[in-house]
């Protein structure tokens, strides 16, 4: 076939342009065609009120890996990333925990709270660390699909080599973090639940379950496994917003020659004798091309690009029943005040301004927050995770002002008795900002201007089926091999020529590059 791109990647999310680059690096006349204005999907920076710019909807980075930033050259595509190493947790009225990564600091702070935390802290790491270490060496390598040939059985070998070094104890603790509850992990290492906080939002984080919902413990490791500029465990803010990411990659892609359309919505993927031909535009335009990579999500993919006759039907019903929902309600501020919180006054430049704010007091409210969406409704106080980038980056909203995120949840797609996600927006939106003005006082009457994304504007506007941040739920049977599917496993689909290249394959969800990075490589072996 005289195609006219090797590639076409369907979505120009940070996934889909880390693919155009790296496929660009080696050569290949590559075409991204995202249907939205600009590029970056879940990874962007827009101006959501006059003068005010913010991360539309993830906001911190840490997965972002080092060798990516690296053999794309980001920083010289303009990539500046500052890290962020305060988490503060608005516990009460008048108590607060500051973690600060200081190792002295933080003794002191958790043994406020427990005399035996410290020390069950220190165990708890001791055991994930071998653990973190092997999740940490799987994410680089593509799973093994289900084609069965020599690299499948390499790669299988692989594994088993990377289970082999570990210990008899530690194989044993990889069994109970793959399969147990994050509740029942922290209950076995800590007393207190301020120490356990941190790592139980970790758990629940784009995640649609319960403290105590099996598996979650494999969450609650997956969160541990960032890194800014070399300190392990760390979260940044890029400067620009989440969007100077998904920028300078775009920039090194196009530096290496991929052409880059946006409003160019794909309507479906081509595919003639099970071969991927190319792809038609919603305005009729086809596009041929050797390669499809698709950075849209596995449910939109399978069931929205391919016409039904190209997959069969038990697959097809498998990729229906693959579950896709977050419970993520998403906000941005423009304030003309910092938050001034009762338990830690004041509204200058603060430690508590500074990093991660949660109002998350306890465990319990945790369990609460996911009770009340089990009847379709979202929590009525909210978990909520907050960050004024502002504080960093002066870039973002006009001097003296500030620009905060907020990321709440439990807030189900669908709401119980046909209620609508357009009826209720404003309502939930008034709900976060109720919660979080009970902790700080000042909020409702600094705000200048805010928007708000429930999951229903995040899977319209973004794409995002079910709104879903992560492409598909955290959980065993849609992890690795099987993440969407064993069918479709590392970045490969039943179709010759097509991949997948977002977060819907290993290892999942966030601003990480790496199914981007697997779907080239793979890509490349036959182009
Ligand atoms: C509210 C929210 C908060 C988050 N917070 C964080 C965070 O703080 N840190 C973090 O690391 N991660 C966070 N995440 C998760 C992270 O942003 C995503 O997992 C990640 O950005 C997914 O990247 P992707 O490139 O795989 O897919 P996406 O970013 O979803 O990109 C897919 C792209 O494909 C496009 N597309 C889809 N269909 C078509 C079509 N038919 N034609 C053309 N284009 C199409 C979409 O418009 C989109 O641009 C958050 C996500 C959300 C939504």
């Amino acid at each position: 076939m005289n195609a006219t791109y090797d590639a076409i990647i369907v979505g120009g999310g940070h996934n889909g342009l880390t693919s155009a680059a790296y496929l660009a690096r080696a050569g290949k006349r590559v075409l991204v065609l995202e249907k939205r204005h600009i590029v970056g999907g879940a990874s962007a920076t827009e101006e959501f009120a006059p003068g005010f710019r913010n991360s539309s909807c993830s906001f911190v980075v840490g997965y972002l890996r080092p060798q990516i930033i690296e053999e794309l050259e980001l920083a010289k595509h303009g990539l500046t990333i500052k890290h962020i190493e305060n988490e503060f947790f608005a516990l009460s009225d008048n108590d607060s925990m500051l973690l600060t990564g200081d190792e002295l600091h933080d003794e002191q702070e958790i043994g406020r709270f427990s005399a035996r935390d410290n020390a069950g802290l220190e165990r708890m790491r001791t055991m994930l660390s071998p653990l973190s270490d092997f999740f940490a060496r799987r994410m680089l390598r593509p799973p093994p699909t289900s084609k069965g040939g020599w690299r499948d059985k390499l790669e299988w070998a692989r594994v088993g080599l990377d289970l082999m070094r570990l210990s008899r104890e530690d194989r044993y603790r990889l069994a109970q973090v793959m399969t147990q509850s994050a509740g029942s992990l922290l209950d076995r290492y800590l007393e207190s639940d301020q120490a356990k906080l941190p790592y139980a939002f970790g758990a629940i984080s784009g995640n649609m379950n319960d403290l105590d919902t099996p598996t979650t413990a494999y969450r609650l490791l997956h969160g541990q496994l960032c890194e800014i500029n070399g300190i392990s465990g760390a979260w940044g803010l890029p400067m620009g917003g989440m969007g100077a990411i998904s920028d300078a990659i775009c920039s090194a892609a196009e530096s290496r020659g991929a052409e880059v359309r946006t409003s160019a919505a794909v309507r479906r993927v081509l595919v003639e004798g099970g071969h991927v031909t190319g792809v038609e535009l919603e305005d009729g335009e086809h596009i041929s091309a050797r390669a499809v990579l698709s950075n849209a999500d596995p449910k939109r993919t399978f069931l929205g690009l391919l016409d039904e006759e190209h997959l069969n039907e038990g697959f097809r019903q498998d990729i229906n029943a693959y579950r896709m929902e977050s419970g993520t309600f998403r906000m941005n501020f423009a304030l003309n005040s910092l938050p001034n919180f009762t338990c830690k006054p004041g509204v200058e430049i603060g430690p508590q301004h500074e990093g991660m704010i949660y109002i998350l007091p306890s465990i319990d409210y945790i369990r609460e927050a996911f009770n009340d969406t089990r009847m379709g409704n979202w929590s009525s106080s909210p978990i909520i995770e907050a960050v004024i980038p502002s504080v960093h980056d002066d870039s973002l909203a006009p001097a003296g002002k500030h620009v905060m995120s907020i990321s709440a949840r439990y807030f189900p797609r669908h709401l119980s008795n046909g209620r609508s996600w357009d009826d209720c927006r404003d309502e939930a939106a008034n709900c976060i900002i109720d919660t979080f003005n009970a902790y700080a006082p000042n909020f409702r009457s600094s705000i200048i201007a805010h928007n708000a994304l429930s999951p229903l504007d995040l899977e319209r506007e973004y794409g995002l089926t079910g709104g879903d941040v992560a492409h598909g739920q955290y959980e065993l049977n849609q992890l690795f091999t099987m993440r969407p599917h064993p069918d479709a496993a590392g970045c490969t689909t039943p179709i010759e020529g097509l991949y997948l290249c977002g977060a819907g394959t290993h290892p999942g969800g966030g601003v990480s590059g790496i199914p981007g990075y697997h779907a080239a490589k793979l890509a490349l072996r036959s182009l």
